[in-house]
C-alpha cells in the first residue's frame, strides 16, 4: 500500500509518516499481549526507506533475542515491532486505523481461548456512561499533525 499514512503515541511525543506499508495483521503470541496490554497485537509491515519518524523517536525494549518493541517512553503508547531490518507499527497508533484492516492472524494457536467470541458480547451504554464520555476533556494528541504540541498553555 502506497500512500501518506501518519501516526504515533498518544501524547504526542512521537510521531511518524509511513509512505510504503505492507500486510495489516494480528499476532496472538504472549509476547505481542504484553507489549499490548492487550488480547493480540495488531500490526502492519512497513517499508524502512518509506518511514520517517517526525517528532521524536520510539524508545525500544528487547523483548527477546530478535525481537525489539518500541513504545513513547512519555506515555506508554506501543508502537513498533523491530526484527533486524524488518519493522511494523502498531495499527491502532495510526492517525486512520480504519484503513488498516488486518488481513491475517500470526500465531493462531496461541489465542486466548474465548477470543473467537469476544464480540458476541452485548454493548454496555448507560446514561451515566453517556454522561461521563460527553464530559471528558481529552488530552491526546488529535489524529493528524500539528505544528505545535502541545498546545501552549493560556
Ligand atoms: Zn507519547
Amino acid at each position: 500500500m502506497e500512500g501518506v499514512f501518519t501516526g504515533g503515541c498518544q501524547c504526542g511525543a512521537v510521531r511518524f509518516r509511513a509512505e510504503k506499508l505492507g500486510r495489516p495483521s494480528i499476532c496472538h503470541c504472549r509476547m505481542c499481549q504484553k507489549a499490548f496490554g492487550s488480547f493480540f497485537g495488531a500490526l502492519v509491515t512497513a517499508d524502512q526507506a518509506h518511514l520517517t519518524w517526525t517528532r521524536g523517536q520510539p524508545s525500544l525494549f528487547g523483548s527477546s533475542a530478535k525481537v525489539k518493541r518500541g513504545f513513547c517512553n512519555k506515555c506508554g503508547t506501543p508502537l513498533t515491532y523491530h526484527a533486524g531490518e524488518h519493522i511494523e507499527l502498531a495499527i491502532g497508533a495510526f492517525d486512520h486505523p480504519a484503513l488498516l484492516e488486518p488481513q491475517v492472524q500470526v500465531n493462531h494457536d496461541q489465542r486466548l481461548p474465548w477470543i473467537d467470541h469476544l464480540f458476541e458480547k452485548p454493548a454496555a451504554t448507560s446514561p451515566e456512561m453517556e454522561a461521563f464520555f460527553a464530559s471528558v476533556v481529552s488530552n491526546q494528541h488529535p489524529d493528524h499533525d500539528t505544528a505545535v504540541w502541545p498546545p501552549e498553555e493560556d
